[in-house]
C-alpha cells in the first residue's frame, strides 16, 4: 500500500497529503487510509527540504464572481519565478485551467502577442480581469480586447486575483520540489511544473483544471437550463408529487359495464 501511495504522491511532483487522499479514496477502500497517507508522506524527504524553506502567503477566502462554465472570466497577471524573467500567466475562473507565457519584455505588444497564445491554448474568454500592471492596462491592449469583444477588467487590490495568486503560489512550490528533486527531467522546470498543476485535483473545484476545462461549455449549459426549464414548468402548471390514492380508482371491471350500459 505504501508504494501506492508513494506513486500517487510523486505521479505530480509530490503532492500534499490531502490532494493524494482526494484521488485515493475513490479507488480504496481503507479505513485507516488517510493515516496511512500523512504517515508515507511525511516521511518523504524531498518534501521534508522543501517544507524547510517554504514560506506560503496566505490570502483570505473571497466570494468572487460566478461563472457556469469554462471561459467565461479569465484572470491575468504577470509572473517572475526568477528577477528578469517574466511569464503572462493566465487562469480560467471556472476550472482553474491555467498557462503562462514566457515574454520578453512587458511591453503592451508582448501582452498582445501573449494574448493570443493564451487565445489559441485556452480559448476566447467573455471577460478578461487584469492586474493593475503596466503592459495589461495600456489603452492599445485594451483596444485590442474590444476588437476580439472581450471585456476588461481591471482590479485594484491582488484579492481580486485571489484564484491567480492561489496559482504562482502552487507553481513556486511545484518549482522548488523540481529543483530538489534527484531524478530531473531535462526538460524546462516551469513547463514540467506546469502539466502536474494542470493535471492534479483543485482544492476548491475538487477537480483537475483540464478535465473541467475539456469538458464541453454545452453541456454544463445544457444540464443548467435543463433543470431551470423544469423548475419553471413545475411552478407554473402546479405540478406537485402526490400520493395516489388506489382505491379511489374505478376498476377496470366496473368501467366496462358501466359504459356498456350506457351504449346499451
Ligand atoms: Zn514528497
Amino acid at each position: 500500500m505504501q508504494g501506492k501511495i508513494l506513486k500517487e504522491h510523486l505521479k505530480n511532483n509530490h503532492r500534499g497529503i490531502s490532494c493524494v487522499y482526494q484521488t485515493m479514496k475513490r479507488k480504496f477502500y481503507i479505513p485507516n487510509l488517510e493515516h496511512l497517507i500523512t504517515e508515507t508522506i511525511n516521511q518523504c524527504e524531498t518534501c521534508k527540504l522543501a517544507r524547510y524553506e517554504r514560506n506560503p502567503v496566505k490570502l483570505p477566502f473571497k466570494e468572487t464572481e460566478t461563472c457556469n462554465g469554462p471561459r467565461e472570466i479569465f484572470s491575468m497577471d504577470i509572473w517572475m519565478p526568477t528577477t528578469g524573467v517574466n511569464y503572462v500567466s493566465c487562469i480560467d475562473r471556472f476550472s482553474k485551467y491555467a498557462t503562462l507565457i514566457k515574454i520578453k519584455d512587458r511591453s503592451w505588444l508582448s501582452a498582445k502577442e501573449s494574448m493570443f497564445q493564451v487565445i489559441n491554448i485556452m480559448g476566447k474568454p467573455k471577460k478578461l480581469i487584469v492586474d493593475q500592471d503596466a503592459c495589461l492596462t495600456a489603452e492599445c491592449f485594451k483596444n485590442f480586447l474590444t476588437k476580439e469583444k472581450v471585456k476588461v477588467h481591471i482590479v485594484s487590490s491582488k484579492t481580486g486575483l485571489a484564484d491567480i495568486e492561489r496559482f504562482h503560489g502552487t507553481m513556486n512550490e511545484h518549482i522548488r520540489i523540481l529543483r530538489i528533486k534527484e531524478d530531473k527531467e531535462n526538460i524546462d522546470e516551469v513547463v514540467e511544473a506546469l502539466k502536474h498543476y494542470n493535471h492534479t485535483l483543485h482544492s476548491t473545484t475538487g477537480q483537475r483544471p483540464i478535465d473541467l476545462h475539456l469538458q464541453d461549455e454545452k453541456e454544463t449549459k445544457n444540464k443548467v437550463n435543463k433543470s431551470k426549464w423544469v423548475e419553471y414548468r413545475n411552478n407554473k402548471e402546479n405540478r406537485k408529487d402526490v400520493e395516489i390514492d388506489e382505491s379511489c380508482l374505478i376498476k377496470p371491471s366496473r368501467w366496462t359495464s358501466y359504459r356498456n350500459r350506457r351504449h346499451g
